[in-house]
């Protein structure tokens, strides 16, 4: 068989979401060449230690500013924090890293290139209407406190969309639902990594308003499978935008409660809601489930938690972790 090998370009590579597209990409045999593009704000260099693999390289640089001296085959713009604390505390910033990252890439991809971008669930705020399907338009404060992220993740849809529309550009848009993992910051700050930190460190789950606020919680392997089908390797050609999580919804407070279940003697402390949290959260599965036959985000939240903890109990254990930031520090920020 004969492959046209491929030169692909992953912004925010070295993140959690980043790392595993990267091992999925690292995977294929048409990859000439893979550059990350990373300024290591919420990612980091760890998450790709492992790899030993001479197609990668890695430029430490933030997305809007980078430049090449050839064009890509595909580019997959991944670049931006997801932690409503992490973009809440630098939202130019979350802006530039998405819109700006992405007019800036548009223009090193090669003439018949593809742009793959994931865009969020937060495109529709606090829905009125559940599940939420993709043609749902959303309930989105454009002036909010979560409106850095949300709006930018919509103004690159409506980027890459409206190119489409009057230059025929070639994307994929994936909307990713809440998804937790190995490789999420220790101190990331969204709910499953922070109440596996508490619970193994302080031993107190903070959980914000009453917790029975849902999400729909979805295990990164499986969310990741959705993306590297829908991006590169089921040779779809709708479009999207396709939903791409778990449709499981679960309130907070059972997923603090099922951790607090793995750790004896950790208990839940209640916080302040957070600041315009939506009240629930699912996707509506049928476009991901036409387009990808057979794929599904299978794993329950009790298997998922129970992998993501034991790979952080081992983080914590490492002693880079301890040292810097020590558990102390880190539980500390978590507490807010
Ligand atoms: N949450 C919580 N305690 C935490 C972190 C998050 O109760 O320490 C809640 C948060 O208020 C929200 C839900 O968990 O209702 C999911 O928050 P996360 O930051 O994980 O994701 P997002 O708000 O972006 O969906």
């Amino acid at each position: 068989m004969r492959f046209m090998a491929r030169s692909v370009l992953v912004s925010g590579g070295c993140g959690f979401i980043g790392s595993h597209i990267v091992d999925r990409l690292l995977l294929r045999g048409d990859l000439a060449e893979l550059v990350v593009v990373d300024n290591l704000w919420t990612g980091s260099r760890s998450n790709l230690a492992h790899v030993k693999d001479a197609r990668l390289r890695v430029e430490v640089q933030d997305v809007e500013n980078f430049t090449s001296a050839h064009r890509f085959d595909e580019i997959i713009h991944l670049a931006s924090p997801a932690s409503p604390p992490w973009y809440m505390r630098d939202p130019a910033r979350t802006i530039r890293a998405n819109v700006v990252g992405a007019l800036n890439l548009l223009g090193l991809l090669k003439p018949g290139g593809r742009f793959s971008f994931a865009s969020t669930s937060e495109v529709y705020g606090d829905p009125a209407v559940s599940p939420q399907p993709e043609s749902y338009r959303g309930a989105v404060d454009c002036t909010g406190p979560r409106s850095s992220y949300d709006e930018s993740k919509r103004c690159t849809e409506a980027l890459l969309f409206e190119t489409r529309r009057v230059s025929g550009l070639d994307v994929r848009v994936a909307r990713l639902f809440n998804t937790y993992g190995p490789r999420m910051r220790i101190d990331d700050g969204r709910a499953v990594s922070n109440f596996i930190v508490q619970a193994l460190t302080t031993g107190a789950l903070t959980v914000h308003g009453d917790g029975s606020q849902s999400r729909s919680w979805g295990y990164v392997d499986d969310v990741i499978e959705g993306l590297e089908r829908f991006f590169w390797r089921d040779r779809i050609s709708p479009a999207g935008p396709v939903n791409i999580g778990n449709d499981i919804e679960v309130p907070v407070i059972e997923i603090a409660n099922y951790v607090r279940s793995l750790v004896p003697g950790s208990r839940i402390e209640y916080r302040e809601p957070a600041p315009h949290d939506p009240s629930n959260r699912c996707p509506d599965l049928t476009m991901a489930r036409q387009l990808m036959p057979g794929w599904r985000a299978g794993t329950t939240y009790q298997d998922g938690i129970r992998r993501t903890f034991e790979w952080f109990r081992e983080q914590l254990a490492a002693p880079s972790v301890a040292v810097e930031p020590g558990p102390r520090e880190i539980s500390r920020a978590l507490a807010g």
